[in-house]
C-alpha cells in the first residue's frame, strides 16, 4: 500500500503541532511532531549535565540513548530510555536545548532514520523545520505554516499559562526570536521553506480557520 506523507515546516508557535494534530484526526493519519524527538535528546544532555551546544558532549550520549514513538490513544508520546517523556520536554528551558542539540550534524542524522520509518509504515502528517526540505523530500504534499512573531508569541505565552507556567509576554517573545534566528542561521538543515510548498500564514486566522485551510491544501493537492 502506498502510503501518503504530508510534511509540515515553520517557526516555533506558527501552530503547526495543533493544527497538524487536528488535520491528521480528520484525515485517518499518523501524526508525527519531531520537535519532540529534538526536545527528547536536549532533556537527556540536561539531565546528563551535558551543555546543548556541546557537541562532542552530547554526540557521546547518542549512542546510549533509547528514543521511541509510540501512541497512547491516537497521540503521541516520547519515550526516553523506556519513561514517558512527553510533558516534561515541554518545559521553556528544554526548549532552549532542544534548538542547541538540533544544531549538531549527528544529532539530525540519529533521528533521521527514525523519522522516515514512519512515513514508510504509516501515512503520515509530519511537522518540523526540515520535513519538506530534508527528511520527505518526496512528500505528496509540503505546507510552510507561519504567522507574525508577535502572535506565535502570544499564542504561546496563552498555552505555558494555561499549563500553569508563570511567564511573561516579553520572555516569550525574545525566547523566540531567538529559537527562530538560531533556527534559520544553523549549517544544518536551516528552517526554509522548500521550493514546493504552500505557504500559509495564520496570523490573522483562528484554530479553527487555520485547519480549514490546511485541510483545504491537503485535499487540493491530493486530488489533483
Ligand atoms: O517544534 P518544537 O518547538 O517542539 O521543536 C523544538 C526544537 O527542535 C526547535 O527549536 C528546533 O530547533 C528543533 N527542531 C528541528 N527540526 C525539526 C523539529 C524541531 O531542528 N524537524
Amino acid at each position: 500500500m502506498n502510503h501518503i506523507a504530508v510534511a509540515i515546516d515553520g517557526p516555533s508557535g506558527a501552530g503547526k503541532s495543533t493544527i497538524a494534530r487536528a488535520a491528521a484526526a480528520q484525515l485517518g493519519f499518523v501524526y508525527v511532531d519531531t520537535g519532540a524527538l529534538y526536545r527528547a535528546i536536549g532533556l537527556a544532555a540536561c539531565r546528563a549535565g551535558v551543555r546543548g551546544d556541546d557537541a562532542e558532549g552530547v554526540c557521546a550520549l547518542l549512542p546510549t540513548l533509547r528514543l521511541e514513538l509510540t501512541y497512547v490513544d491516537g497521540t503521541q508520546r516520547v519515550l526516553l530510555d523506556g519513561e514517558d517523556v512527553s510533558e516534561e520536554i515541554r518545559l521553556p528551558e528544554i526548549s532552549k536545548y532542544a534548538s542547541q542539540v538540533s544544531a549538531i550534524p549527528r544529532v539530525r542524522a540519529y533521528l533521521l532514520d527514525l523519522q522516515r520509518g514512519m512515513a514508510k509504515t504509516h501515512s503520515v502528517i509530519m511537522d518540523g523545520r526540515d520535513i519538506g526540505t530534508v527528511i520527505l523530500p518526496d512528500a505528496q504534499v509540503k505546507i510552510f505554516l507561519t504567522a507574525s512573531a508577535e502572535k506565535r508569541a502570544a499564542r504561546r505565552c496563552l498555552e505555558l499559562r494555561e499549563k500553569g507556567q508563570e511567564v511573561t509576554h516579553e520572555q516569550v517573545l525574545a525566547d523566540m526570536i531567538a529559537r527562530d534566528r538560531q533556527d534559520e542561521n544553523r549549517a544544518q538543515a536551516p528552517l526554509r521553506q522548500a521550493k514546493d510548498a504552500v505557504r500559509v500564514d495564520t496570523s490573522a486566522l483562528d484554530l479553527a480557520q487555520s485547519i480549514e485551510a490546511v485541510l483545504r491544501v491537503i485535499r487540493d493537492k491530493l486530488h489533483q
